[in-house]
């Protein structure tokens, strides 16, 4: 059995209350850093711990953090990403509803080491459940002296407030999402300036996903040594999984990196194996943003060695033959899945969600998905399957956010690894099965 760092009470009754998560050791991490611990000193303990933000980027959290901008005088914010949106993901939405003060007590003990006196959890428009769930826990922390002014008597003052969206993908962007906070549209902003020197309202800020400011509970409590030694290279700690698909146990799993993604699929810990007892077809380990991999090359490398979940592994051999972590959307395709139709669901998607403000991505997604809408019609080319990878060749690196890369990614690796899928479909039509699935799929939206 892994650790469990931050799911090691979420099956215990009552831990969405703060009677329950306080008996169990919560908010230990807000006492250790405001009464012994320096900011510096907490910011030097999470770049030693290793922690890479969860929300699917990997960027350093410590070296993220010292990039803070701190000049006198100007407030500095903390913001939580909870704008859950990338398909295939749902691991923060678990964390968030079943252990709310554990985010509660990361933003505070993060808040602290920042030098930010006001925090806010955006949260994606679909989790209003979640948001009153979270609101309930900040009450009772200002209830019992966790948030408020003057903190455990140690002059640290924080005020946490959670923000619903709208429900629109792009929030998630991290400058998109800091719009959304100010009351605009929320449109991604061309960087630099960088939310670290001019974020919400012009003022230094720090970004993070729900996870990532979770895991700095343990990180301050144990100390960053004691988290780095889990994980291998620079994976370090746990990771939470939404593992979806084809499996005989889909849910959110917390893992230790390093662990073969074999093992994660078939054993009976985690996923427990493929449903009905069929083959593997393909894995989107990262949400659906990620290129997808066939059977065999998401558990060994091009090299034969085993694909490990982590972020080094799964890049191996870049996008010829890997893929990424990503937010850890793992999505298990069994051998009668059709790769076409699945990506044209992530292409209207993908259309659906760009915000227009740059013509590849604008034009780009709505093209890719018209293309693959006529080859699952059955009217589709050779030549459309090169027009598909042309488009999205053109997509990438051209826009201003990542989103671009996102619709264009998934399309690449389908074309890519399945081409001889696509031939097949245009050639010959009839091969085409469950066209009925597919209608229904249109006539539902
Ligand atoms: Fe908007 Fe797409 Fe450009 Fe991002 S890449 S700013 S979503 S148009």
């Amino acid at each position: 059995m892994g650790k469990k760092l931050l799911l090691k009470h979420d099956n215990i009754p009552g831990i969405n209350t703060y009677e329950v998560y306080r008996q169990r050791g919560g908010y230990a991490s807000v006492e250790k850093a405001l009464k012994t611990m320096t900011p510096e000193v907490i910011v030097e303990e999470v770049k030693k711990s290793g922690l890479r933000g969860r929300g699917g980027a990997g960027f350093p959290t410590g070296m993220k953090w010292s990039f803070l901008a701190k000049p006198p005088g100007v407030p500095r914010y903390l913001v939580c990403n909870a704008d859950e949106s990338e398909p295939g993901t749902f691991k923060d939405r678990y964390l968030m509803e079943k252990i709310p003060h554990l985010l509660i007590e990361g933003m505070i003990t993060s808040s602290f080491a920042l030098g930010a006196n006001t925090s806010y959890i955006y949260i994606r428009g679909e989790y209003f459940y979640v948001a009153r769930v979270l609101e309930k826990a900040i009450e009772e922390a200002y209830a019992n002296g966790w948030l408020g002014e003057n903190i455990l008597g140690t002059g640290f003052s924080h005020h946490c407030y959670v923000q619903v969206g709208a429900g629109a993908y792009i929030c998630g962007e991290e400058t998109a999402l800091l719009e959304s906070l100010e009351g605009k549209r929320g449109n991604p902003r061309i960087k630099p300036p960088f939310p670290a020197v001019a974020g919400l309202w012009g003022c230094p800020t720090v970004v993070n996903n729900v996870e990532t400011i979770a895991a700095v509970v343990p990180i301050v409590n144990d100390g960053g040594d004691e988290y780095a030694k889990i994980g291998i290279g620079k994976s370090t700690g746990t990771k939470l999984i939404s593992a979806s698909g084809h499996i005989n146990k889909p849910g959110v799993y917390e893992i230790e990196l390093g662990i073969p993604v074999e093992e994660f699929i078939y054993s009976e810990q985690y996923c427990g194996g493929i449903r009905n007892g069929k083959k593997m077809k393909a894995v989107v380990a990262g949400g659906s943003s990620v290129p997808i991999l066939p059977a065999d090359l998401i558990l060994k490398t091009a090299k034969g060695e085993p694909r490990l979940m982590t972020y080094e592994s799964l890049g191996d051999g870049g996008f010829q033959t890997g893929t990424m972590l990503g937010s850890g959307g793992f999505i298990v395709m069994d051998e009668d899945t059709s790769i076409v139709k699945n990506l044209y669901t992530f292409a209207r998607f993908y259309h659906h969600e760009s915000c227009g403000q740059c013509s590849p991505c604008r034009e780009g997604t709505g093209w890719m998905e018209k293309i693959l809408h006529k080859i699952l019609d059955g009217h589709g080319t050779v030549a459309d399957v090169d027009l598909l990878w042309d488009i999205q060749s053109n997509i990438e690196g051209k826009t201003i956010c990542p989103l671009g890369e996102a619709a264009a990614w998934p399309v690449a690796a389908a074309i890519r690894h399945f081409r001889a899928e696509f031939e097949e479909y245009v050639k010959n039509p009839k091969s085409i099965k469950d066209v009925k699935h597919y209608y229904r799929l249109r006539e539902k939206v």
